[in-house]
């Protein structure tokens, strides 16, 4: 093989990107899995003044999207928030690990990857608060835990729940899978889901 070649191009990307990181001593970026610099600092926010997450341009700017999470928030809603937050529910890491395990979970079936891929960042891109507009009012913490079990974040709007919702049963259920019940648990998960967005008035 030439050294010219592309494949040797294509081969040497990364090593280089990372070798260069090293000696400028650039910090990686901190979102779950990326391995970009994290030249940009983002404030990690309340109880947590003056301290900083270090992310890359795309994952600043994911990041930036939902910091603003709390406005207009009522004090208990923030309080319900915040103890939801301690036992492992946090919004801002809550959009990676999904990302992440999504992108994870694609690799791994090996097909569909980049279509994946590419719906998730349709996801991620859309107006922060779409949803809490049409509500008038910020998403409850129960709600966000919904639509993280339909694989969605707080970014999601009522038509992206119920189609997702659809998909899911269609995916999960039975009758697609020879009359396999081996998705049973996650098929009974995403319809309680669904039914506590219904029943929030969500969608
Ligand atoms: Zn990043």
């Amino acid at each position: 093989m030439k050294l010219d070649s592309k494949y040797f191009d294509k081969i040497r990307v990364k090593p280089v990107t990372a070798a260069k990181a090293k000696t400028e001593e650039v910090k990686l970026c901190e979102w779950p899995g990326c391995e970009k610099p994290g030249r940009h600092k983002a404030p990690k926010g309340r109880g947590a003044e003056g301290q900083y997450w270090l992310y890359c341009t795309e994952h600043v700017q994911a990041y930036n999207k939902t910091y603003n999470y709390f406005d207009g928030m009522k004090d208990d809603e923030v309080a319900t928030y915040q103890k939801a937050a301690q036992t492992g529910h946090r919004p801002t890491w809550k959009l990676g690990e999904n990302a992440f395990a999504k992108m994870e979970g694609a690799r791994r079936a090996g097909r569909n990857a980049a279509k994946d891929h590419f719906d998730l960042f349709g996801e991620a891109r859309k107006p922060r608060s779409a949803a809490a507009q049409k509500l008038g009012r910020n998403l409850r913490a129960t709600e966000i835990k919904a639509l993280n079990t339909l694989g969605l974040d707080e970014n999601a709007t009522p038509e992206d729940a119920k189609s997702k919702y659809k998909l899911l049963v269609k995916r999960l259920h039975p009758d697609a899978n020879g009359g396999s019940r081996a998705n049973e648990d996650t098929l009974k998960a995403v319809i309680h889901a669904y039914d506590t967005l219904r029943a929030s008035g969500f969608c």
